[in-house]
């Protein structure tokens, strides 16, 4: 059977799948991005992202800057423990920078970049399009896809996975608790602060978004649903008692959804014409805003090591120098994460007293608090 031949073939056009189709447009490369969603699907997904000054360097150089839905600054970002002493403030102001990051619906950020990919002249997007299953052969790799309804097949010299989820686990953590996510309204408006609360249940993220704020808390999952399924007044009167009264009384929530939380990190691939970029490659907990972030950086890095060699597309030197210019800021952002996740967790008060001098030392001592803000800013791109 003759499939119709491309040089990649991106599956899944989520943000990382299309941040690496857009950073290789000038490369003349022949790509084909697959999206199993179709484009008439109504938007499902209620998280908000907080991407970091680095991703919007990243977005600009991608053409993605300003993002084509509204993004709101953040100016600071106050961390704190409920019922302990000690916060880490930090200050775009301090840090010479307009902002630390931005606040982005997902759904907006999504469809605003596969809209641009429709403009490039090297590169197809087919939405509706799950590919089900691929098969290697000496020099190609075979896709079989579920083309709205019908079998279809495609051949590539490369296959990028960035579907959103890890099919080979080396490692996977359920931390057994659920995020919600909901649009909140404060009595204080939102003035570019970003609010990260850490409570013996777990961490509540406040981003300031326009006015609101586009709340993320974890919650250990049982709880979570039960709130979720209680509606949005009783979210607004635990988050009451778990926020306390910095910000007013919460008023107004609406948009809310619920996500299962867990780290799963993929095994090194098994052939180097199938790598796993984004989610694909690790999935973390949201509690420091960086599972995009990273991935983007996973993105730009590749298409920079593609562009810089078209020819070794699919070779095991272009997996490699991937991989090894990839593995330090891979594997640091998922320790940290996975280290925050656990840390607040529980409610003895010696812990807690503990926790609350390590935020105050972190805020009192300048060199920590700027490799902490540094890492939130940039990873550790090489
Ligand atoms: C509650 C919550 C809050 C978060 N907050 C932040 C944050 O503040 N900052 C941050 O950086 N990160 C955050 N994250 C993480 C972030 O959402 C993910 O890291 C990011 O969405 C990963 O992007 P991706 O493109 O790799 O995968 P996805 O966004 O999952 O996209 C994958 C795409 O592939 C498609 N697909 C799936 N299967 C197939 C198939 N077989 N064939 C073709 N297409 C397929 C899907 O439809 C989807 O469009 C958060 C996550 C959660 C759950």
């Amino acid at each position: 059977m003759t499939r119709p031949s491309y040089d990649l073939v991106i599956q899944g056009a989520g943000p990382v799948g299309c941040a690496l189709a857009l950073g290789l447009r000038r490369s003349r490369l022949r790509i084909l991005v697959l999206e199993a969603r179709p484009r008439t699907d109504t938007p499902a997904d209620r998280r908000s992202i907080a991407l970091s000054w680095g991703s919007r360097h990243l977005l600009d150089a991608l053409g993605q800057w300003p993002l084509a839905t509204p993004a709101s600054a953040i100016e600071q970002v106050h961390v704190s423990q409920r019922g302990y002493f000690g916060r880490v403030l930090i200050r775009a102001s301090e840090r010479g920078v307009p902002a630390l990051g931005y606040v982005a619906a997902y759904e907006g950020l999504s469809r605003g970049m596969r809209d641009a990919l429709t403009g490039l002249s090297d590169c197809e997007l087919r939405q509706g399009a799950r590919v089900l299953s691929t098969e290697l052969a000496p020099d190609r790799i075979h896709v079989r896809v579920d083309d709205q309804g019908s079998a279809r097949e495609f051949d590539a010299a490369m296959l990028v996975v960035a579907e959103g989820s890890a099919d080979t686990v080396v490692r996977e953590v359920d931390y057994e608790q659920c995020a919600i996510v909901a649009n909140v309204r404060a009595q204080r408006p939102a003035q570019a602060v970003a609010y990260e609360r850490f409570t013996a249940d777990g961490p509540i993220a406040l981003l300031p978004f326009g006015e609101e704020f586009a709340l993320v808390w974890t919650l250990p999952s049982e709880g979570a649903k039960a709130l979720a399924r209680a509606g949005a007044d009783a979210l607004l009167a635990s988050l009451d008692r778990a926020f306390g009264s910095r910000l007013g009384a919460f008023m107004a929530a609406r948009d809310l959804g619920i996500f299962p939380l867990r780290l799963r990190v993929a095994g090194p691939p098994a052939h180097p014409r199938r790598l796993a970029l984004g989610n694909a490659a690790q999935s973390l907990h949201p509690v420091a805003g960086q599972g995009l972030n990273l991935g983007l950086r996973d993105a730009a890095e590749l298409a920079d090591q593609v562009c810089a060699a078209p020819g070794n597309l699919g070779s095991a030197t272009l997996a490699e120098t991937y991989l090894a210019r990839r593995r330090i800021d891979r594997a640091a952002t998922v320790a940290a994460t996975d280290l925050l996740a656990r840390l607040f967790l529980g409610e003895s008060t010696l812990q807690g007293c503990l926790r609350g001098a390590g935020l105050a030392v972190t805020d009192a001592i300048s060199p920590l608090k700027s490799t902490l803000a540094k890492q939130m800013m940039y990873g550790l791109r090489l």
